[in-house]
This record gives C-alpha cells, structure tokens and sequence, in this order.
C-alpha cells in the first residue's frame, strides 16, 4: 500500500524539514500526531471569515460559526457510530472526558463497598480518576491481570469482574504494549454483572474503525490531537439515558435553560456540559480532521499501519539486546512499539536518535503502574501513524543500530 498511502505525507508540511542536518522522522504520534495543511487552513479561515461567538448571537457570523460548530458533532457521531449527535459531548480532550464520567456519573452511581475495574496497561488518565472516586464514595479499586501481550486477560477477568464490580474502565488500545483490548466481550462479562464499559479511545479512534455500539461501550473518550485535529479539543460520548441522569460539572453560560434569583434549570445533553465559551476553532480543527480521515478511510489507515508494523517488527527483533515489550506477532500489534536496548537508558536511546533526526519518546509513558508490572523503569516507544513511511522505519532501525555501537 506504500504508493497509495505515502501520497499523504505531502500533506502535512512540518514533516518536510530537518532537524540535526537529517530529514526528519516523526515516531511520537502516540504523544501527539501532527495536523495537515486542510486543518491548519479550516482554523485560519475560521477566524479570518466565520470567527463568532456559539449559539449566542442572531448575526450572520454568529450563525455560521454556530452551523460549522454543530455540523462536527455529527462529524464525530458518524465517526464512532454513535446513534445520534446528541451524545456527543466537546470536552478539552480524552483526559477531561474520563474526569468527567468519574465525577458526574460516578460519584451518583458508585457506592460504598462498590469496585471499580480497570487494567494494569492504563494510561494515568483512565487510572487517577478512578483512584480519586474510589476514596470519595468508598468503592474499592481493582486491576485486570493481562495477557503475554499485554492486553486484558478475559479468562481471568471473569474472577475479578463480579456483581460488586460498579464500572470496568480499560483502553480500547494501549500507548505503552501496542495492543488492543476484546472490549465486546468485557462489555458482555461488565453488562452481565449489572456495570458499565467505559472506553479510553485516546491511543483507538485515531489508528482503527471505531464503532461505540459494536463494542458495547457506555462512555467512550478520544482526543482530537493524536487523530490530527489541534490539541484542547476531545471528545465524550455517552449513552443517551446516562447523559440525561448525570448532573453538569460546569456552571454557567450556555448550559442554562432558565436562572432564578435562587435556582436554575439547565439544558439537556449535550449542552448541559459545555458551559462557558468553547473551544470553537478546536471543533472546527476537528471537523476538518475527520474529513481527512474520512477521505483516507480509517480501514485503509488501519491496514497500512499493520503493513508498516509487519515490515518493521522483525527488524527491531532482530537487533541483538533489544527487548520488545506486547505482542511479539506483528498481525496483534498496533503502531505503538514500546522497546529498550541492553542497558542504555531509553532517555539515551531518544536523544541519539534526536542527533538522527529520529523522533520517539522515552520515559513510563504516563503508566507507572503498568512500568512496575513490567518490572522496568521506562522504555522507548516509536509509534507510526498512516504518513509514516518504510523508509521510516528503516531510519529507526539503522539509528538503533549505530546507537548500539556506540554506547557498546
Ligand atoms: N489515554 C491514553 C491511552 C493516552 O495515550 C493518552 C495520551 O497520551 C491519554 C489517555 C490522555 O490524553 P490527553 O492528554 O489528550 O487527555
């Protein structure tokens, strides 16, 4: 697919640049993906034609700001099938989004004596929050064992998932082991026992098809940045007769219905959520990714990303003293590869490859819990997204190699 899919790159002009005298190579797209020129110009004419404020005014400006702001809510529902726009809630990203459902949701269904499941792979993001409710309400917080490769081990999760259990909460797929998670049946074993499935899509929506219904999720998170839209704009989505029992978190303008000198009425989903200005050309910046998303098709990403992931796997394991952490099968393995080489420490790792012009990230990747699982300090982690190249991933490996010899 190289020819079909290398056309994209062209797309995104700052990866047309040097940096240390080599072209570069961007492998931190599971930190934050960069944005082609339609995003970049949809957020420039915004507020060179359309700039107003939502929902608010009856000028023409107003108007077309608020038909462009809505339109990406329908944008998004079609995205991840969820059944109507309604659902769709614009948050700050999938870190705001998760807060959200522990706080509103959480603290009016989760009880004492109440648990709450997640796995030893999340991200701190589907991790503290949950560790925060739990000392609020007095529910117990338990962890998902998982597989060799990292992803949650069904087998043994039926011991853990039980009648007490109140939310399971796991990633769609992780950003450390390169995995995704069976989330149809964990939204079979949590729906059985009487809890919710709430899905961190952070490291999902951007790289596989996603359906919400498919999956059985209750609430499923994303973040715009790390699928090429700006960052400050991410998304939740929640079925429609939970949204409608949660109570606001933000009080003020837009999410009002009607204010009395002593009490208030607010709107329904999604807008009893968004009070205050929002982020109005973070939305817009949205809209204009899944367009381009949608132009590639997100079954084609998800293809070329395995062929990428195939063609680079079996070299990164063939390097002497390289330890790859998830899947050793490139066919269950998404573009996130985490990694260490012998004793260098992956900090060293990074900054030589930064001298090649490589970039990665190196360090617990925001999952401490799962580094202490693993029984390491940090790792490396390259991850590609669909303008990576092979040519890409040859760089990597040669870096890797010249980085071996030199700290040999
Ligand atoms: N969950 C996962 C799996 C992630 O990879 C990330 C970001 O790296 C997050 C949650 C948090 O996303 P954000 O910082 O955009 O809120």
């Amino acid at each position: 697919m190289d020819k079909e899919m290398n056309k994209y790159r062209a797309d995104f002009p700052i990866l047309a640049q040097t940096v240390n005298d080599e072209d570069l190579v961007y492998l931190d797209n599971a930190a934050t993906s960069q944005k082609p020129q339609t995003v970049i110009d949809a957020i420039v004419n915004y507020y060179r034609n359309d700039n107003a404020n939502v929902h608010r005014g009856v000028h023409t400006l107003a108007e077309r700001a608020t038909a462009q702001f809505e339109a990406v809510r329908q944008k998004v529902a079609r995205f991840i099938n969820a059944p109507t726009s309604e659902e769709i809630i614009y948050t700050k990203g999938t870190t705001e989004a998760l807060n959200w459902v522990a706080r509103s949701y959480g603290e009016r269904f989760v009880k004492a004596g109440d648990e709450i499941v997640i796995s030893y792979a999340e991200h701190h993001s589907n991790l503290v929050p949950w560790q925060e409710l739990a000392k609020r309400v007095g529910a117990t917080l338990k962890y998902l064992d998982l597989t060799a490769d990292g992803a949650v081990d069904l087998a043994k999760a039926e011991a853990t998932i039980t009648a007490k259990t109140a939310i399971v909460a796991v990633n769609q797929a992780s950003n450390v082991l390169g995995v995704a998670n069976p989330l149809a049946q964990l939204a079979q074993l949590a729906h059985q026992n009487g809890a919710i499935l709430v899905v961190d899509g952070a490291q999902g929506a951007p790289h596989m098809v996603t359906d919400v219904q498919k999956m059985g999720a209750d609430f499923y998170a994303f973040s715009g940045h790390k699928l090429l839209a700006p960052t400050g704009i991410g998304i939740l989505w929640g079925k429609g007769e939970l949204l409608a029992q949660m109570a606001p978190l933000e009080f003020g303008g837009e999410m009002i219905d009607w204010v009395e000198l002593t009490q208030s009425s607010y709107k329904k989903a999604p807008l009893k959520f968004e009070g205050g200005t929002q982020n109005i050309e973070g939305v817009i910046g949205l809209g204009a990714a899944l367009d381009y998303l949608e132009q590639v098709g997100m079954d084609k990403i998800a293809a070329y990303e395995q062929e990428l992931v195939a063609y680079v796997l079996p070299k990164l394991q063939a390097i002497p003293g390289l330890k790859l952490y998830g899947p050793k099968d490139p066919k269950k393995h998404t573009g996130v590869i985490s990694f260490n080489l012998d004793q260098i420490h992956p900090h060293d790792v990074a900054t030589a490859l930064d001298m090649e012009g490589i970039a990665i990230r190196a360090g617990h990747h925001c999952a401490q819990p799962l580094m202490r699982y693993l029984d390491v300090a940090a790792t490396a982690r390259a991850s590609f997204y669909f303008y990576n190249t092979k040519q890409d991933a040859d760089r990597l490996v040669e870096a890797l190699l010249l980085t071996k010899e030199f700290f040999g």
